[in-house]
């Protein structure tokens, strides 16, 4: 058996949970885990503050259609 990122063989493998397995990709050394899980947790706060920063426009949008004045009709000439 070897990683089946790098390739590395005599080396202790760690299943990667089903949700993160690949066709090809499912087991790994513990070099390769550690990249992996370092860029994972990187990936986590950048979608942490795109779902801060989304929710917040949303309540901003959501406020702003509720108290929104609608545009006075027309006047006929
Ligand atoms: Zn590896």
């Amino acid at each position: 058996m070897a990683c089946d990122i790098c390739g590395a063989i005599g080396t202790p493998l760690n299943d990667l949970l089903p949700s993160y397995q690949t066709a090809e990709i499912k087991a790994l050394c513990p070099a390769c885990e550690k990249e992996v899980n370092a860029k994972s947790m990187q990936l986590m706060t950048w979608a942490q503050r795109i779902r801060e920063s989304l929710t917040k426009r949303f309540m901003q949008e959501r406020k702003g259609m509720l108290f929104s004045k609608k545009p006075a009709p027309k006047e006929a000439p």
